[in-house]
């Protein structure tokens, strides 16, 4: 009998946008290992270059950096010629750029007697023009490289896409609703896309990380002043029956394993990887 693994994965071409980020880089390096080629395809191309190189360097993996904004359709079609070129045709997309910002974000998480008097806190206060670029990056910026990244999966008619969702997409957070809103949508999409896309041998799946300390939720979660964690990171403690923040290299197993072969009858699915969160009902 032949051992079940990750072996189909071998040589196989695989973008990840945002891969420059904290949880981007922990799913290249996953793939590396098993031997993947990998663009890392990021709006910021000199740390995606640099993570590139080290990762190729630390595994003997093909790994490069490409610029590409998820917003912007002739950026992302540019990025695929030169991978294209530098990589052959791509096997599998990750869509992994996203996050909040602090211009989408109430200051209050429930509103009450004072801060009638204090409506910039509250809802009422949002900028629209912080909660539309927050509820783009995570929705369109999932589906417009996918439009563009697809089309040599679907010439092939075979590929995966793997969206990255939230916990946010089961459950709103308080204080963040453009990028609750938006994680919501990337589930449904991801759904949508699954069922559109499943006789043309393309699979469409996602992951729902937990809580994991990166660059977007920093500010909310750690205490400038201490270091240590700020009330709301407390309370994401409190609530992870594991009772603790994640490591991004918790979450490279069910990315293999949603990528590879070996999960070729699962598509229109969202894993949660969150420390038992999603289970929990707080009491
Ligand atoms: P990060 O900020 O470390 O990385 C995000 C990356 O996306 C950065 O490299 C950034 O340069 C890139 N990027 C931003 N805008 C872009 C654009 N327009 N085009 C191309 N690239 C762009 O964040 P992260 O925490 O690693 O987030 C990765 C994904 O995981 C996001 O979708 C995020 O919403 C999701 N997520 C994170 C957590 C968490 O706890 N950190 C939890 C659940 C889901």
């Amino acid at each position: 009998m032949t051992p079940i693994s990750f072996n189909d994965l071998n040589g196989k071409v695989c973008v990840i946008t945002g891969g420059a980020g904290v949880i981007g880089t922990a799913m290249v390096k996953a793939m590396a290992s098993v031997g993947m080629k990998i663009a890392i395809a990021d709006i910021n191309p000199e740390t995606a270059q640099k993570m590139a190189n080290e990762i190729a360097a630390e595994s003997n993996a093909t790994v490069i950096g490409v610029e590409a904004n998820v917003l912007d359709k002739a950026s992302l079609e540019k990025a695929r010629q030169i991978i294209n070129e530098k990589l052959g045709e791509i096997d599998i997309l990750i869509n992994g750029a996203g996050g909040n910002h602090p211009t989408a974000t109430t200051k209050v998480e429930q509103m009450d007697e004072a801060s009638i008097d204090h409506l910039e806190e509250t809802f009422y206060g949002l900028e629209m023009d912080g909660f539309d670029k927050v509820f783009a990056l995570n929705f369109k910026g999932t589906l417009l490289p996918t439009m563009v990244f697809t089309q040599d999966m679907l010439k092939n008619r075979k590929g995966v896409v793997l969206n990255i969702s939230s916990m946010n997409s089961y459950k709103p957070l308080t204080k963040i609703p453009a990028y609750s809103a938006a994680k919501a949508a990337v589930n449904n999409f991801t759904e949508w896309l699954a069922v559109h896309l499943a006789k043309v041998g393309i699979r469409v799946n996602a992951i729902a990380p937990g809580f994991f300390i990166t660059n977007q939720n920093r500010f909310l979660v750690l205490d400038e002043k201490t270091g240590g964690f700020s009330p709301r990171g407390q309370k994401i403690v409190n609530n992870t029956p594991m009772g603790k923040f994640g490591e991004p290299e918790d979450l490279q197993g069910a990315t293999l394993f949603l990528l590879s072969d070996i999960s070729s009858f699962i598509t229109g699915i969202v894993i949660p990887v969150d420390g038992g969160y999603s289970a929990f009902g707080g009491v």
